[in-house]
């Protein structure tokens, strides 16, 4: 299981690392909010641990941000143990909330704690996309698309389970002002899926609004 761990005090990010990775856990590290973002993938992290204090962009907009691609737990950090603030935190759907200073022996047991209860990971094991590198592998062999269906794909994939409208895909991949209709996007869907072969199971009509890119937990 792959925890993203957004914290940009190095010192307290490597301890927390090495002790997640002590349980078997598989850590990524951002160091800031920006950083968080970019690197946030639903359907790759079972769970985010989350400072809410980081430059470029503070915890709370990430998690609003997390919140908006699916339900992926995260636990927050926080330099203060104020009420409001864990008021707040729980409004915009943090799972749980942790004052600093912190015991990693502690974290460790609140992640397992909610992986426990949470229960679920969802994963797309025949898919994987390099974001770094704009690849995509079916079962491990690469495939090759056009700039626009990677794009529909990598869009589809960082919303699990979120049915999305043709009109939704239209603005986030083309943009407000592409001058396409709707059958731009079944004429993608339809070329991606043929690309796809044993992956395109994940991409579901929602018949009279649009797409999802389905997985089980
Ligand atoms: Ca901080």
């Amino acid at each position: 299981m792959k925890i993203l761990l957004v914290e940009d005090e190095e010192k307290l990010r490597k301890v927390l690392k090495l002790y997640l990775e002590r349980e078997g856990f598989e850590v990524e590290e951002a160091a800031d909010g920006e950083e968080a973002v970019e690197k946030f993938q639903p359907v790759d992290h079972s769970l985010v641990i989350l400072d809410v204090m980081l430059p470029k962009k503070d915890g709370w907009s990430v998690l609003r941000r997390i919140r908006e691609k699916g339900e992926t737990p995260v636990i927050m950090l926080t330099a203060r143990g104020e009420d409001e603030d864990k008021i707040f935190g729980f409004d915009l759907g943090a799972d749980d909330y942790v004052v600093k200073p912190v015991s990693p022996k502690e974290i460790v047991a609140r992640v397992k704690a909610i992986l426990k209860r949470t229960g679920k990971k969802i994963t797309a094991d025949n898919l994987q996309i390099d974001k770094a590198a704009r690849e995509v592998y079916v079962k491990g062999e690469k495939i090759s698309l056009t700039q626009k269906e990677y794009e529909l794909l990598l869009y589809l994939y960082e919303r699990p389970n979120i049915a999305l409208s043709r009109e939704q895909l239209l603005n986030g991949v083309w943009g407000y002002d592409f001058f396409g209709d709707y059958r731009t996007v079944d004429a993608h869907i339809k070329n991606l899926r043929e690309k796809l072969g044993d992956a395109r199971d994940y991409i579901k009509t929602v018949r009279g609004y649009g797409y999802k890119f389905e997985v089980g937990s």
